[in-house]
């Protein structure tokens, strides 16, 4: 797999540049430019070779698949799209950019997308409309994915947080591009989220012991990946509201906490592997929204009118202890409801544990981990942090391989 140092012959030429600008905004303000800063490398490297670089991400959701559902109308599709315009970050880009001309194409496709394309010059950047503004770009629509490839003579895929989608842009074009022999490379970006990812994904026995940390919401979300941990790693540890399902397979009283019943079975399966350890005891409330009572109780005997909100003080202490040894972890899903103080310190120490090793490889794969251990003051602790939630947990599950990565190899 080439990266985009290894493109030849490029001055002058147009790159497509599939990038990630899926960025927080709202009313036109972007709160968070990250994303946007993360893609300016293999942008620069680009530019430094004289080319003429397209980029495309998609931001937000249009949902085209609703109004084939006749949940949605053309009005709400319309909605949306103002919504998700990607206008505001042109001019964020242009900011990070001083001196480079960075144009914007409304147009995601027709004679004035193609028009911006003919019209720019070496060294300069068109930020093209956001792909979702298309019903083709989700259904990897052959026609379009072939209007955008016409316009371009090679293909960086820079968007990591995608590649697990196949989708017109990030996976029709770079198809179509190959197969007339034009040059694709992955961006700065992408390779570093493989490199270090394949390190959670194939340990070798010295980087024994594996520990999975899972947590979040739903085991329905994270079966797939549970599934494919439970034959990679040592031990999973198991907290956040996910547990709970665990709880009652287990024949544990779980209160109001919320549980899925038609995964109890799988759960028990899950259990009897002997790698997943579960909590033993929970921080509960009497209310998520307004808790007035907080109770410290054992998991599997949470009052009736009671729900868990975080793991307990001496489950901290055994995931400590269960970390403690560990040569590699990977890390998705908080332990508790870490968004509010009082239920925060479940996470906390889990990200502590993982900061103390010293000899280890740690990796947090999920959106709302990540954010945690930013919060929670821990974010440069981890070996590697991914900026792809789904596509980090695809990865695993699908032994390192992404549709939006395996089409750049040959
Ligand atoms: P990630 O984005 O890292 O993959 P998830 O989206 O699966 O993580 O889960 C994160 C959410 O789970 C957080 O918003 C957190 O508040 C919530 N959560 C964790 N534990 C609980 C719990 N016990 N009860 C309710 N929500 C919880
Ligand atoms: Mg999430």
């Amino acid at each position: 797999m080439k990266n985009v140092t290894q493109l030849e012959n490029i001055a002058n030429k147009v790159v497509l540049v599939r990038v990630d600008f899926n960025v927080p905004q709202k009313d036109g303000v972007i709160s968070d430019n990250n994303r946007i800063v993360a893609a300016l490398p293999t942008i620069k490297e680009l530019l430094g070779k004289g080319a003429k670089v397209v980029l495309m991400s998609h931001l937000g959701k249009v949902k085209w698949k609703d109004i084939k559902k006749g949940k949605a109308t053309l009005e709400d599709i319309e909605k949306q799209k103002a919504k998700n315009n990607m206008a505001p970050v042109a001019d964020e880009l242009a900011k990070l950019l001083p001196g480079v001309n960075v144009s914007f194409s409304a147009a995601t496709r027709g004679a004035e997308l193609s028009d911006k394309v003919a019209a720019l010059k070496a060294g300069e950047v068109l930020l093209v409309q956001n792909t979702r503004y298309e019903a083709g770009e989700e259904a990897n629509d052959a026609e379009l994915a072939k209007e955008w490839a016409s316009f371009a003579d090679a293909f960086v895929m820079d968007a990591f947080g995608s590649a697990h989608r196949a989708h017109a842009s990030t996976v029709g074009v770079p198809e179509l591009l190959k197969k007339e022999g034009k040059q694709t490379a992955v961006g700065f970006l992408v390779e570093k989220e493989v490199l270090n990812l394949k390190k959670v994904v194939e340990v070798p026995a010295d980087r024994h012991p594996y520990v999975a940390i899972l947590g979040g919401f739903k085991v329905s979300d994270k079966i797939k990946v549970i599934e494919s941990l439970l034959s990679k790693c040592d031990k999973i540890i198991i907290g956040g509201a996910m547990s709970y399902t665990f709880k009652v397979a287990l024949g544990g009283k779980v209160g109001k906490s919320p549980y899925e019943q038609d995964q109890i079975e799988y759960a028990k399966k899950m259990y009897e592997t002997g790698k997943i350890v579960l909590p033993i005891d929970s921080v509960v409330a009497n209310d998520f929204e307004n808790p007035t009572d907080v109770r410290i109780v054992p998991s599997d005997n949470i009052p009736d009118g009671f729900e868990g909100m975080d793991i307990g003080p001496k489950t901290r202490e055994l995931y400590v202890k269960e970390i403690a040894s560990a040569k590699t972890v990977f890390w998705n899903g908080p332990m508790g409801v870490f968004e509010r103080d009082e239920f925060a310190a479940g996470t906390a120490a889990v990200c502590e544990a993982c900061a103390n090793l010293k000899d280890a490889f740690t990796v947090i794969g999920g959106g709302d981990s990540a954010s945690a251990a930013k919060k929670l003051g821990y974010k440069e602790k981890f070996s590697h942090v991914s900026t792809g939630g789904g596509a980090s947990l695809e990865m695993i599950e699908n032994n390192g391989h992404l549709p939006g990565i395996d089409v750049i190899g040959d």
